[in-house]
């Protein structure tokens, strides 16, 4: 080897050690531009994205989490928390786009999820994953004993949201509920236990459709007595009310507490009438008031929507409450 020769090879590894440290260097400039917090109104998510997603796969993500977070901040104009530290993982089981998510009650309140990035920005889109787990957000956890009131909050709006959002129709919101509702009538028959029970016994019971169902029908009822009493206030005002007075307190709450408050801010006992009605029954909570008042007609076991412009504007309202009718 000559000493041109060796130059070059000398030459040849500066070149790679410098192709390397560009390559490095762009690597972490877009770690860094994908690790960027999203910002949506009144609220920052942090973000901790998988290493292995690819730059494409990372600006699904991205793009996906924004969306969903900004749609949860529609319910009362700001996101539920100031910050909230947002954890992607990739899934190494599971069907779907998220095969899991999971709240993460430490300071800040964050999520993680675990996901199948190969799969498209629509099926993110579509899954109830994320929007269920931005719901919880909106308020504190009310303990095990009362996770019915947790679950049954995220299981409402995962519907309900991705109305808001257009990613499901008015009439699939509806059906999609009520297939959640069938689940959990279903669950409560073979159960034949008392909500408060088997809320409190939840993981060792198996009863997760019976809690989170019966919690969700809770919410889609009082968000119907709300309207029917003519009332200025809904869900959405309530959770608003809540997130400007209670949601960041430095305080532990449980569900009676967390209902009494709600009954505050909506300016009725519509909250505490309903959990009396329904926290110590073997039996689903009881839809037909709430199904009379929206024209959800049921027909051979399927919902049937009436399309008479006063039961639309009643299932409307509860999807857009902020809309002008
Ligand atoms: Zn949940």
């Amino acid at each position: 080897m000559n000493d041109t020769g060796r130059a070059s090879v000398i030459g040849s590894r500066i070149g790679r050690l410098l192709a390397v440290a560009i390559v490095g260097l762009s690597f972490s400039l877009f770690a860094a531009a994908n690790s960027q917090p999203i910002t949506v109104p009144g609220g920052t998510l942090s973000l901790a994205l998988d290493p292995a997603l690819s730059p494409s796969q990372q600006e699904k993500v991205r793009r996906w989490l924004q969306e969903t977070a900004l749609v949860v901040s529609k319910i009362s104009g700001q996101f539920p928390i100031p910050i909230a530290h947002i954890e992607v993982k990739v899934a190494s089981y599971g069907q779907g786009p998220v095969p899991w998510g999971q709240i993460t009650r430490g300071t800040p309140n964050g999520i993680t999820f675990y996901v199948n990035p190969e799969q498209s920005l629509r099926q993110f889109q579509q899954d109830w994953t994320g929007v269920h787990e931005f719901s919880h957000l909106l308020i504190p956890f009310p303990g095990s004993a009362d996770i019915w009131l947790s679950e049954g909050l995220a299981s409402y709006y995962q519907n309900i949201l991705r109305g808001t959002q257009g990613i499901l129709t008015e009439e699939q919101v509806w059906q999609e509920m009520h297939a959640g509702f069938l689940r959990g009538q279903k669950d409560a028959i073979q159960k034949d236990r008392p909500l408060r029970e088997l809320s409190g016994s939840m993981w060792s019971t198996g009863s997760y459709k019976r809690v989170y169902w019966s919690g969700a029908a809770y919410f889609l009822l009082a968000d119907v007595r709300l309207q029917k009493l003519g009332s200025p206030h809904s869900m959405a005002s309530v959770m608003a009310g809540f997130q400007a007075c209670c949601r960041m307190l430095p305080q532990e709450w449980n569900g009676p507490e967390m209902i009494l408050r709600f009954d505050q801010l909506s300016e009725s006992d519509v909250f505490s009438t309903l959990y009396g009605e329904i926290i110590d029954q073997a039996v689903f909570p009881d839809l037909t008031e709430a199904y009379t008042w929206l024209g959800l007609d049921l027909m051979g076991g399927r919902l049937e929507p009436d399309s008479a412009t006063k039961f639309k504007q009643r299932r409307l309202k509860l999807i857009y409450p902020h809309r002008n009718q």
